[in-house]
């Protein structure tokens, strides 16, 4: 295989392998872009899922790395032949599965972008345009939380270094005492199970508390653990609350915890990583109202904010505890301090090297302009009070929890049938394996109290109602069949 002559022409020219003529890299970037734009395209025609089984794949893909290069086009066109296409398309309209993102045009050149400066937003030195911009993003997102301006944050990979940062940050602000426990509800995200864990918190002080029947934490409950825990000479250092808890998108009391918190000095950390950005809207703000009494937020630009993976942030309501749990004097950095109005952004967190995340939500933002977004967000929250009256309204599925944040868990149950839990959760087993085998959508399950449920969340902005109607007459049909067949 040959490899491109102005490729060989310009090598050959600045004794340097790794470079490409700009013709060829001009060539590379348009087909890149036609690959991208054809499948935007066509996702809704195609199924939301594709994969396979690691041996077939480790048959096409496992090999040696070749000594010399190919024709760079080729490799692009295997990659979104055999490998890209390979996955959930989180993008799909009828990607209803877990939490899915469809991200914006701009978002995504903007990773290109960055990546093309090979921008580093570790330090003010190294990154001062970067640096501005992040902090002029953190601060939108501090107005829209409704912080003061003390509150500042970063970009993370995600939620779940989210809430590793705001851990590091409450064990610190609370002395780093050697006894620590945290409390969550049993609907919070595994993630903060996993940031306890990493933080050193024994696993019997990880306390995961019962909710109530709408799936938010029983504050009695809560209560109680942390007087037993006190009693016991354990150190409670965090409570974590559910802005848009994962199964059923239900929010805490977070009024309430922020008092009870308050009053014991313990820090509350909001998980808004999916739900948060519902606050840009009236009926939002709302919903989580509260959010803004937390010592910090956990909150996604990649779930409900429409950016490519990964752009999650922390926001803290004083920036300086961050700071005071991350920043560490580095003799080959001494050269980047520049003191107290340049942040240099590494020292609030886990990462030192990081990717220019914030670019993509102030480019998508420019672009479209909020109007646009709030839109997008209200839209989720609508088509979800949809598909909740076509629940209620259907003879054969049954609601299993309050629509919240665009959140919808519900099964097939006509109740005349009286089945056993067992029969109706093998019934909707049917029902989800059929949906995946034999429908477009892709639709996930969890498990309510015991429940096997079916859950939509509905968050991407390129689905509208038919998708979710036909995805639900399937599953009616489907369930008719499967209890047919019984
Ligand atoms: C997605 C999610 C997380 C984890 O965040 P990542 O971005 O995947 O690391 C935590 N909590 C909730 C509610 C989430 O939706």
């Amino acid at each position: 295989m040959e490899k491109s002559e102005g490729r060989r022409e310009a090598q050959a020219a600045e004794g340097d392998d790794l470079r490409m003529a700009p013709e060829e890299m001009l060539d590379l970037a348009r087909r890149a872009s036609e690959l991208l734009v054809e499948r935007i395209e066509t996702l809704p025609g195609e199924d939301a899922w594709d994969g396979d089984f690691q041996q077939e794949l480790e048959k096409q893909l496992m090999e040696a790395p070749p000594e010399e290069g190919r024709p760079a086009a080729e490799v692009l066109e295997r990659a979104a032949r055999d490998i890209l296409p390979l996955s959930l398309r989180l993008d799909h309209p009828r990607s209803f599965a877990f939490i899915s993102c469809s991200p914006t045009w701009p978002g995504v050149l903007a990773d290109y972008m960055a990546a093309g400066y090979a921008i580093n937003q570790c330090t003010w030195l190294i990154a001062s345009g970067p640096s501005q911009l992040e902090l002029v993003v953190i601060d939108w997102f501090r107005r829209w939380v409704g912080y003061p301006e003390s509150a500042g944050g970063l970009f993370t990979s995600g939620g779940s270094a989210a809430s590793l940062d705001a851990f590091v940050a409450a064990r610190e602000a609370a002395g780093h005492p050697d006894r620590a426990s945290v409390y969550m509800s049993d609907q919070s995200h595994s993630a903060h199970i996993r940031a306890a864990r990493i933080i050193g918190v024994k696993p019997e002080r990880i306390r995961l508390l019962p909710c109530n029947a709408r799936f938010r934490l029983d504050l009695e409950a809560l209560k109680r653990a942390v007087a037993e825990d006190r009693a016991a000479g354990l150190h409670p250092i965090a409570v974590c609350a559910n802005a848009g808890a994962v199964s059923t998108g239900a929010v805490d009391p977070l009024g309430e915890m922020a008092d009870f918190c308050e009053a014991q000095g313990i820090w509350l950390h909001v998980d808004a990583a999916y739900g948060g950005f519902a606050t840009v809207t009236e009926r939002g703000k709302e919903l989580l109202a509260g959010m803004e009494r937390a010592d910090s937020i956990g909150i996604d630009a990649h779930k409900w904010f429409f950016q490519p993976y990964e752009a999650g942030t922390l926001l803290v309501k004083d920036v300086k505890t961050l700071e005071r749990a991350f920043a560490v004097r580095h003799d080959i950095l001494q050269d980047t301090i520049w003191g107290a109005n340049h942040p240099n952004i590494s020292d609030r967190g886990l990462q030192l090297s990081r990717s220019f995340r914030a670019l993509k939500v102030w480019m998508s933002v420019q672009t479209f302009g909020m109007a646009a977004f709030r839109r997008a967000i209200s839209k989720g929250m609508e088509l979800a009070g949809q598909a909740e009256e076509y629940v209620r309204e259907s003879p054969v599925l049954e609601m299993l929890a309050p629509v919240s944040l665009g959140v919808v868990c519900f099964r097939v149950n006509p109740g005349d049938a009286d089945l056993g839990e067992e029969a109706l959760e093998e019934v909707n087993r049917t029902v989800l394996a059929r949906v995946f085998w034999d429908d477009k959508a892709f639709v996930s399950s969890t498990l309510l109290k015991g429940k096997f449920a079916l859950r939509f969340c509905i968050i991407n902005h390129t689905t509208a109602w038919d998708d979710v109607r036909e995805t639900l007459e399937g599953i009616e049909r489907f369930g008719k069949e499967a209890l047919g067949s019984r």
